[in-house]
């Protein structure tokens, strides 16, 4: 299967169309191999316009959702962001094309595991991966320039405002369980303004500031 090419037809049919512009997305878009985070079994299916399945009752984000979030952060190179909920690591490496330094977290420890092997194998050196609880951030390593949670949340935690630099953004799906919104969270002088993007289903974030495990 020649992947580069499922690449570019998924820029042209499922990103342009739908409004991405920003050059140095597509760009990342179109060089990291999505189908290296997905079980061997499922590497046809990995440019499709939909999540999948990685283990543990857990997804990769669809490819837009990928795009929209990373573009909302309005990356140029030289920020420090979290990540939470790794998840395939796929999105973690995305961020590593754009920025400077990638702190990813993820609350299964398994696929944790999983992702920082990958990210390795495909010579990353600017993603740090963490297993625990990322409602609660990674303080020892705050203040973050962008926050990124890719799992939907009833709201953002304070806890991370407070790892946010001044002119921070963070980007979120917001809602209820099943539902949410992308929330853009903008902080200036300590005060946070709210953009309200495209609706989404993302799995829940669970933890302490996040949902209960059911
Ligand atoms: N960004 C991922 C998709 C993540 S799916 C990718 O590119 O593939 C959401 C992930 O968030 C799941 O793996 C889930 O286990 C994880 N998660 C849920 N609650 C969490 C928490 N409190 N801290 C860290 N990770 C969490």
């Amino acid at each position: 299967m020649d992947f580069s090419e499922l690449r570019k037809e998924m820029v042209r049919t499922q990103l342009l169309p739908r409004g991405i512009r920003d050059r140095r997305v597509i760009e990342a878009m179109l060089k990291v191999p999505r189908h290296l985070f997905v079980s061997e079994s499922l590497r046809y299916r990995a440019y499709e316009d939909c999540a999948l399945p990685i283990g543990e009752g857990q997804t990769i984000s669809q490819p837009y959702m990928v795009a929209v979030m990373t573009e909302l952060l309005e990356l140029k190179g030289n920020e420090r962001v979290l990540e939470i909920g790794t998840g395939s690591g796929y999105q973690a490496a995305i961020l590593a094309e754009l920025a400077k330094e990638v702190y990813t977290i993820e609350r299964i420890e398994t696929i944790a595991e999983r992702a920082e092997r990958i990210l390795r194998e495909l010579g990353y050196q600017n993603v740090y991966v963490f297993s625990g609880d990322g409602t609660r951030g990674l303080p020892e390593y705050a203040p973050f320039d962008r926050i990124l949670i890719t799992a939907g949340t009833p709201e953002i935690p304070d806890v991370l405002k407070e790892q946010l630099n001044d002119g921070g953004i963070i980007v979120a799906p917001v809602g209820s369980r099943y539902s949410q919104q992308l929330v853009k969270m903008i902080k200036r002088h300590n005060a946070y303004k709210m953009e309200f993007h495209t609706p989404c289903v993302f799995v829940p974030l669970i933890g302490e500031y996040g949902w209960k495990e059911e």
